[in-house]
Parts: C-alpha cells; structure tokens; sequence
C-alpha cells in the first residue's frame, strides 16, 4: 500500500475508531465516566444508564461515522461535488433507517433543524443560515481527504460547498474548515505541528464564509487549546479540557477540544481516541475528529490491528474503496 493510500485509510478508520470508543461514555459527565470506568481503556458496550448508547456492541460506530461516509459517497458519486438537496434527502433517510432500527442516535440539532427546513420547502442555499453546532465539521473528513489544502481559497469553497444545507455559517465552516485541513495535510504527508497549523489558517479563513452567528473564534480557541495542555499531567490536562475548553456540540468546545487530545497524545491516533473517550460530553464526535486527524498523520498501519479487525465486523466497515476513490478525486484536483 502507498503511504497515500494508508494515510486516507487512516483518516477513515481513525475517525471510526474515535467514534465506537466514544459511543459508550458520550453525553455522560466525566465524573460519571470516572465512576462507571475507572478509566476507558478500550471499546467497551453502551452502558444500560447512557440514554443514547445503551444496548450499542462494543466497537460499534454512530452518526460520525455513518455521515460522512454519507458525505464522502456523495462526493465520489458527484465527480467532486456535493449537491445539497442530495445531502439533505440523504441524511434524511439516514435518520428514518436510524429510526426504524429504533436508534436513539439521531440528527444533531443544526443538521434537524436544517432538514425540516428544507422539507418544508425552503431552499437549500438558505437552510443552513443558523447552523454553528459541530455537525458539519464531524462529517467533513472525505474532503479533507478529496483534496489538498493548498490553494486555500479553492479549499475552503470545497468545505463550505458541504456545510451549505445545514451549517452555512462562520462557525459551522471554521470548524469544518479546521478539520478537513488537518486531515488534508496529514493525508499529503505533514506532521502534527503542520496539521495545527493548516487548521487555524483554515479555520480562519472559514469564518469569512456563510451567515455570520455570533461565537468566539474557533481559530484562536484551536490555537489556545493545543497550548492550554501542553506539558500538563493527562488526568490533569483533561480536567482542563473539560472545565475550560468545553465538551458540548457547540463547535467552538468540541472542535478546540479535539485538538486539545491530539496535541495531549503528541498524535498518536488511539491514545487520542481513548483520552477522547474518557472526556464525555460530545466525546464520540471529539473522538471522530482527533481520530481522523491522527489516522490521516499515521496512517492505517499505525492504528492497532485488533480494533480495525473489531471496527470492520461489528459495523460491517469496509472502507478501502472510499479511500481509492476519494484518492482520485485528489489527484484530478491537483491536476
Ligand atoms: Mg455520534
């Protein structure tokens, strides 16, 4: 395998790989998970006591995983673009399936909103005027994956090109600006230090697109966050993230604070993954991200073997032709 190929593998099962190990302890406090665990060493089931998660196999992905490969068939399907209706009936029939399977892990509340939205009729291109919650952002990996980050301008029209429907604001962009541009320069061949660094000048240039909702900046709270943990004792370190970063689905907590875990990992994907895990909150989404951008770093051959084997039988994953093919998108895009 080509050290490109592995690298787009690695952000794809990363990303899986953060999500399961964050399905069981999202949406709980972290004194909860303390309580419960002792501390996440591994993929442990949906505990009876966690609404969302309970009766979940251990290993098993959510909504993270789910939606964007949504989102990167759709950008395969669409020869590099996205159309947004498509999006939107999409992941509305994610949700009935989900819903029919008797999930309790739904839509977030941009992505719901958005899609009622539209159901009623209103245009695409309007839809996703208030969402700033991290939806787009948990998603946004296949571009990351489906293009280089450099020229910028043309990166950015590519991440806002997928937030349109449901997170076409400063903040949902940033975010998923953020994301897909560390992604992308781990997929190229970068380091952490340049992944950071791609993220905040993206994240930057992200907030100058879509509706404007007010929010502290997500490219000076990625860059405060990394700092904020550096040095720091791990317990003590997430404490941090928890108290001060934050763990909700706002973009500005979550996002920041899966930057925190990567830089607390120094990126190793699952160490990220279980510091994730062990966060609660918004933990399987914190996991997805710092996942993907450790997977996309490292590569796929760096990811422990046992949980891509646990990852590929308990969803039925299969990912490698999602990488091949995003992989050609990638390379008709630098022409
Ligand atoms: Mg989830």
């Amino acid at each position: 395998m080509n050290h490109l190929h592995d690298r787009a593998l690695g952000a794809l099962y990363g990303l899986a790989m953060g999500d399961a190990l964050g399905m069981p302890t999202q949406i709980m406090p972290r004194r909860s998970i303390v309580a419960r665990f002792g501390t996440v060493t591994g993929f442990e089931p949906g505990p009876a006591e966690n609404p969302v998660s309970a009766g979940m196999p251990a290993g098993a992905v959510t909504d993270d995983t789910d939606q964007a490969v949504l989102v990167g068939r759709l950008l395969v399907e669409g020869d590099g673009h996205i159309d947004p209706l498509r999006l939107a009936q999409e992941l509305l029939e994610w949700e009935r399936a989900m819903k029919a399977k008797g999930s309790f892990d739904l839509l977030g509340p941009s992505t719901k909103a958005a899609l009622e939205a539209v159901s009623r009729g209103v245009p695409p291109e309007e839809a996703g005027r208030s969402g700033s919650t991290n939806g787009a952002a948990m998603r946004i990996t296949p571009v990351g994956v489906a293009f280089p980050d450099k020229p910028l301008e043309s990166f950015v029209d590519q991440v806002a090109a997928a937030c349109r429907v449901t997170h076409d604001t400063t903040l949902g962009i940033a975010s998923a600006a953020a994301v897909a541009a560390a992604v992308s320069r781990g997929v190229g061949g970068g380091g952490l230090e340049d992944a950071f660094a791609a993220a905040i000048t993206a994240a930057a240039a992200g907030a100058e697109r879509g509706h404007w909702v007010y929010g502290a900046s997500i490219a000076a709270r990625i860059e405060w966050a990394v700092e904020l943990v550096r040095g720091l004792p791990e317990e003590r370190a997430l404490d941090r993230v928890n108290d001060l970063v934050g763990t909700s689905v706002a973009s500005q907590e979550s996002v920041p604070a899966a930057f925190a875990v990567l830089a607390l990992a120094d990126g190793e994907p699952w160490r990220a993954c279980l510091l994730a895990a062990n966060l609660g909150g918004d933990c399987d989404t914190i996991g997805a991200i710092a996942g993907a951008i450790a997977g996309s770093l490292s590569g796929a051959s760096a990811l422990p073997t046992e949980a891509l084997t646990t990852l590929r039988s308990v969803n039925g994953l299969d990912l490698e032709p999602l990488a091949t093919s995003l992989l050609e998108l990638r390379a008709a895009a630098a022409g």
